[in-house]
């Protein structure tokens, strides 16, 4: 409730400066080019309206699917085209002048525009909160990646798979997919679901929350690859790990997950997988007093530290140091449908 309350916050504070100095600066430019009865108001009036068109303009190109590099390059050049022309359109119509001269206005407003992005890339990206989509689908149901949709067996509710890359070969088409069912958080098998790979969530990030058990969160991966992965914090610094019966114990003691995951079965063993893992009872995972345990909901899709082979510089292969961790995730903000808070 208070992560909400405090994005929200920042958000408005963010937008509404960001629409006052396109505002000012409309104002200058449509001085500039001569535009008649340039008050601020009318500036202010033209800007959000604009701003408004584009993001239902960016809502309708975030629905086309996923298709190669090349497709995405032309998809975003059209995209800045069609941003650009509708700016200026719905500037021309509200100050009732020109497209040319409503460009002419809009000109200046990049100077206010250029200082807002370095005020996000340098303060709100780095130190507050950051905008994350996530690559595989090893959280589902919380979170999901790219991924395969199609009802439980048992009861209905959309459950998702990772999207299998080799699926196009005639055995993988006959061989039933593993899903795991958003309402029952258990794995079900799914003969044939429809093929079609729909987008991940996309998640907002808070740098200044301190972690705790359950969170979701954000972490650059110990191996040291490039992306950013997004995993459920299950052990603390100092705790030892075991995963037995489905659940996770600490220290000995089973842990009874809260409302928003029960029902997870977190499993000690990946059939076709030749090594013990950790954290499973012959593999015990015990943690540093700066190291963290994270295991993904869709445990036998998950790769998480379980059975990661190789760990920060100084640390065991499962454990992610603190200062790996990027954040916690708070909320869900796209698609609508999938809008949630975390925490
Ligand atoms: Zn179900």
């Amino acid at each position: 409730m208070f992560t909400t309350v405090f994005i929200g916050a920042l958000f408005l504070v963010l937008l509404l400066a960001s629409w006052v100095a396109n505002a000012y600066f409309l104002q200058l430019g449509g001085r500039w080019a001569k535009i008649g009865k340039m008050t601020f108001l009318r500036a202010f009036g033209a800007i959000a309206a604009a701003e408004v068109v584009c993001w239902i303009l960016w809502a309708l190109f975030s629905r086309i699917p996923n298709a190669g590099l090349a497709r995405t390059v032309f998809a975003g050049i059209i995209l800045l085209i069609l941003t650009l022309a509708l700016t200026w359109l719905v500037i021309a119509l509200i100050l009732r002048t020109s497209l040319w001269r409503a460009a002419w206005a809009w000109l200046p407003t990049l100077v206010p525009r250029a200082g807002y992005f370095l005020l996000v890339l340098l303060t709100v990206k780095p130190y507050l909160i950051e905008a994350f989509v996530i690559p595989t689908n090893s959280m589902a149901p919380t979170i999901i990646g790219r991924h395969w949709e199609a009802p439980c067996p048992r009861c209905g509710s959309p459950a998702y798979s990772s999207v299998e890359p080799d699926w196009s070969d005639y055995d993988s088409h006959n061989r039933p997919v593993l899903m795991i069912c958003s309402r029952e958080h258990r794995t079900c098998e799914v003969a044939d679901p429809p093929r079609v790979e729909l987008p991940g969530d996309r998640l907002l990030v808070n740098k200044l929350l301190a972690p705790r058990r359950w969170d979701v969160i954000v972490f650059k991966m110990p191996e040291g690859t490039q992306t950013d992965y997004c995993k459920r914090l299950v052990g603390l610094p100092g705790e030892t790990v075991v995963i037995r019966d489905g659940a996770v114990w600490i220290d000995g003691r089973r842990l009874s997950p809260p409302e928003s995951c029960a029902g997870l079965e977190y499993l000690a063993e990946i059939k076709d997988y030749p090594e013990k893992l950790w954290g499973s009872p012959s593999k015990p995972a015990r943690l540093g007093p700066d190291e963290y345990f994270v295991l993904g909901d869709f445990s036998a899709r998950a790769k998480d530290s379980r059975l990661w082979q190789q760990g920060a510089p100084g640390h065991p292969p499962y454990a992610i140091p603190a200062d790996y961790i990027i954040g916690v995730v708070t909320h869900i903000y796209w698609p609508l449908s999938r809008c949630r808070v975390l925490r």
